[in-house]
């Protein structure tokens, strides 16, 4: 089996290591002996979206989403196509914030975004900075997402969103609700910098899972695969919410 990984905006959207996303899920994929091409895609870069698996976009200041957001616009069709037909994107903050219908930035400019999660991202008055845990319905066990958020927006979830989890420990979403990240079919548009993935193996694994069941019609299951440095780097930062069992 092999996967393309498509990589939006890897010069404008890469903040706290958001790269290291795309290498987890490159490591974890060859741990189960599975070949993965990254495509990086730049402005005004072709792609062939029938080829691409699984798509990845990190986060950003309002200056670069500024920079790419008229080019990732030109691209929603054929990039909503492929998400309405199963193909996993994971989704970090200041591209979480240009998959919903807009973001207003700190400095009053509105940035108009795909609308595929029903989330609309308002400027706020301060920064919402540090540790985020939060309990996801995705999982049985472990139940916890952990990462790092430093973000201006206040994100707030329209009638048809689903959170992707509630927030234990940090602001998340908008630091109101209780609520973190969005969740849609098999994209997910989160906070959480860290970056995410090395440290929640088990979401790294059902992004890939995703993928290969869209490729490949369904029944793929992945072998186990260690990852207990990763865990425990995940329960370091669990151990500073107020959830005592992972
Ligand atoms: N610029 C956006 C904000 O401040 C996103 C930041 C980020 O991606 N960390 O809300």
């Amino acid at each position: 089996m092999d996967l393309t990984i498509a990589h939006l905006y890897p010069r404008h959207m890469n903040l706290y290591g958001d790269r290291g996303n795309v290498l987890a899920l490159r490591y974890r994929a060859l741990g189960r002996g599975i070949a993965v091409r990254v495509i990086d895609v730049d402005l005004d870069d072709p792609v062939d979206w029938d080829a691409v698996d699984l798509v990845f976009m990190g986060g950003g200041e309002d200056s670069h989403q500024a920079r790419i957001y008229e080019d990732f616009l030109r691209r929603a069709e054929p990039l909503m196509e492929i998400l309405d037909k199963g193909v996993p994107m994971l989704a970090i903050c200041g591209a979480y914030q240009l998959l919903g219908h807009h973001y207003q930035t700190a400095d009053g400019q509105r940035l108009q975004g795909l609308g595929y999660l029903d989330v609309t991202t308002e400027a706020g008055s301060t920064r919402a900075i540090g540790d985020v845990v939060c309990e996801t319905p995705l999982f049985d066990y472990p139940k916890t997402l952990v990462g790092f958020e430093n973000h201006g927006g206040r994100t707030f979830l329209g009638p048809s969103s689903q959170a992707l989890g509630t927030v234990r420990l940090g602001k998340g979403n908008n630091g109101e609700d209780g609520t973190e990240g969005a969740w849609k079919n098999h994209t997910i548009g989160t906070y959480l910098h860290g970056s995410l993935l090395p440290k929640n193996p088990h979401l790294t694994d059902l992004l890939l899972e995703w993928a290969l069941d869209c490729k490949y019609d369904g029944g793929v299951v992945l072998e186990p695969m260690e990852s207990t440095r990763e865990m425990a780097a995940h329960e370091v930062i669990v151990a500073r919410s107020k959830i005592k069992h992972v």
